[in-house]
C-alpha cells in the first residue's frame, strides 16, 4: 500500500472554485504539479465561455492535460477517460511531479481512483463454464427444459404471466437468495440473473457475496479535496455568473455549435465528419438553453425568450450543482469508507472539505492556506488531521450515510415477500417489498378488505 503514488483530487460544484484552487496549489508544491482535466465539457476545444475553461494567463504556466482536445459533436465516455487520464498520472508520476486531477466531473474522478471490480475476480477471468451437474439436478425435467432454452429477451408478465412464474421458480430453485430480491412480474431482472447461471455457471449470489469480499481498493494514495460553499451563498454566485458568461459571449458560441451542423450535414457518406446533434457539449448548460432563442432571435418574441432561456440557464445550473454535491455524499464518500474502512482518512484515501462559503479575503485562510497545509503533510507522509474537526462546513457534510455499503448487505435488504391475504390465485402470487412498503401495504384499502372478508368467511359459526 506505502507504495501507492500519490495523487490529489479536487472536487466540488460547478462555480465553486476548483481550477483556481488547482492552480494556486501547485504553484505551491516543490515537487512541481500538473493539473489533469476531469470535466465533461472542458474536454471539448474552444469554447471557452460555454465550459467554463480557466483563461490561459489564470493557469500561470502550470500544464493542463486532457484539456480542449476534443471534437464539439465527438463522444466521449468514462471509461476513455479512466484511460486517458491513467496514462498521463503515469507519465506525471515518472517526472516525480505530482498529478492534481481537478473537475466537477465526480463520477470520472471516482472510476479513476477506485477501480471497478470485475465480476469473477479472485477465480480469474470471468468464468464461461457450464453449471454442475449438481445443480442442474435440483431441477425438474420441465424445468431443465426450460433452463436449456431461455428466451433471449424476457417476456412480459402481463401478457404471459405463467411464463413468467415458471420463469421465477426456475430461478428460486436454483438461486434462492437472489430471486427473493425480485418481484415475479420482473421478468427483465428474473430473466437476467437466469442468464447469469446459464453463461457463467455461478449463482448471482455467490458472485455479489465475493465482490463484497473483495475490498474496494484505491489505484493511488489519493488526497481528496472537497471544495463547498453553503448553497445560499453559492446559489447567487451561480446566477451571477451565468450573466457573466453572457456578457463575456456565450452567445457567440451557442451560434458556432449550431452552425458546426450544417455545413458538416453536407458532406453525406462521410460518417467520420458527422456531428451529433446530441452528443459531448451539445449536452452543455447554456447550449440547450438558447438554443432556441438563437433560432427566434429576429421574430417579435425574441425577448421574451432571452429572458426564459436566461431564467432556465440558471436553474439548471443550481440543479447541476445540487447534483454534484449528492454524488460526493452518495457515492464518493462511501467508496473512501469503504477502502478506509469506515474512517475518511486511511492509509491511501483522505477527503476533507474545504468551506469556499465566503471568497474574497476568506480564499486564502479558509481554503487555500489549509489545502497548502494538508498537501504538505500528505505528501512528506505526515499524519494528518481530523477532516471532521477542520470546519462547521466539514463537520456537516463529512457524514456517513447509513446506507448499506456493501453489495451483500444490499442483497439481504429489500426482499419481496408474498402476501397470503392478497394472492388469491397461487398462480399469481402477489409480491410486497418488505420493510416499509410492506407495513403500508397493509394498510391499504384492498388488503384490508380481502382480510376482513377472510376472517369472515373462517369466523363464521357454523350453523347448526
Ligand atoms: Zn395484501
Amino acid at each position: 500500500m506505502a507504495s501507492l503514488r500519490p495523487i490529489i483530487a479536487i472536487c466540488g460544484t460547478t462555480g465553486v472554485g476548483k481550477s483556481k484552487l488547482a492552480v494556486e496549489l501547485a504553484l505551491r508544491i516543490t515537487e512541481g504539479a500538473v493539473v489533469i482535466n476531469a470535466d465533461a465539457m472542458q474536454v471539448y476545444e474552444g469554447l471557452d465561455i460555454i465550459t467554463n475553461k480557466l483563461p490561459s494567463e489564470e493557469m500561470m504556466g502550470i500544464p493542463h492535460l486532457l484539456m480542449g482536445y476534443k471534437k464539439p459533436g465527438e463522444q466521449y465516455v468514462v471509461g476513455q477517460w479512466v484511460e486517458e487520464a491513467a496514462r498521463a498520472i503515469d507519465g506525471i508520476h515518472d517526472q516525480n511531479k505530482i498529478p492534481i486531477v481537478v473537475g466537477g466531473t465526480s463520477y470520472w474522478i471516482q472510476h479513476l481512483i477506485f477501480p471497478d471490480r470485475l465480476i469473477g475476480k479472485g477465480s480469474g477471468s470471468p468464468s464461461t463454464s457450464r453449471p454442475s451437474e449438481d445443480l442442474l439436478s435440483k431441477l425438474t425435467s420441465e424445468e431443465r427444459d426450460l433452463f436449456e432454452k431461455l428466451p433471449d429477451s424476457p417476456q412480459s408478465a402481463s401478457t404471459d404471466p405463467d411464463g413468467a412464474l415458471a420463469m421465477y421458480k426456475l430461478l428460486q430453485t436454483l438461486d434462492p437468495t437472489v430471486a427473493a430480491r425480485w418481484h415475479w412480474r420482473d421478468t427483465r431482472k428474473v430473466s437476467r440473473s437466469l442468464k447469469i447461471i446459464a453463461e457463467t455457471g455461478r449463482l448471482p449470489s455467490d458472485i455479489i457475496a465475493e465482490q463484497s469480499e473483495t475490498d474496494l481498493t484505491a489505484r493511488y494514495r489519493t488526497l481528496f479535496f472537497w471544495l463547498y460553499a453553503e448553497p445560499d451563498a453559492l446559489n447567487p454566485r451561480l446566477d451571477q455568473r451565468v450573466d457573466q458568461m453572457l456578457q463575456q459571449g456565450l452567445l457567440e458560441e451557442v451560434r458556432l455549435l449550431k452552425g458546426l451542423k450544417s455545413p458538416i450535414e453536407q458532406t453525406e457518406g462521410d460518417e467520420k465528419d458527422v456531428v451529433d446533434y446530441t452528443l459531448g457539449i451539445y449536452q452543455s448548460i447554456g447550449y440547450r438553453e438558447f438554443d432556441r432563442y438563437v433560432e427566434l432571435q429576429n421574430t417579435g418574441e425574441s425577448q421574451t425568450a432571452y429572458e426564459l432561456a436566461v431564467q432556465s440557464m440558471k436553474q439548471s445550473t443550481r440543479r447541476y450543482a445540487k447534483r454534484q454535491v449528492s454524488w460526493i455524499k452518495n457515492k464518493l464518500i462511501p467508496a473512501v469508507l469503504r477502502v478506509n474502512e469506515g474512517s475518511v482518512v486511511g492509509q491511501t484515501t483522505a477527503i476533507y472539505v474545504l468551506d469556499a462559503t465566503e471568497v474574497n479575503d476568506s480564499w486564502d485562510d479558509n481554503v487555500l492556506r489549509v489545502a497548502d497545509k494538508i498537501t504538505r503533510d500528505f505528501l512528506d507522509k505526515r499524519s494528518l488531521p481530523n477532516p471532521v474537526e477542520l470546519s462547521p462546513a466539514a463537520k456537516t457534510q463529512l457524514v456517513v450515510p447509513e446506507k448499506p455499503l456493501r453489495p451483500s448487505d444490499a442483497l439481504a435488504r429489500r426482499r419481496k415477500i408474498v402476501c397470503p391475504v392478497c394472492s388469491l390465485d397461487p398462480d399469481r402470487p402477489v409480491m410486497i417489498e418488505e420493510g416499509e412498503q410492506w407495513e403500508s401495504h397493509q394498510r391499504t384499502r384492498s388488503h384490508q378488505r380481502l382480510a376482513r372478508r377472510r376472517s369472515d368467511r373462517q369466523e363464521s359459526p357454523e350453523l347448526p
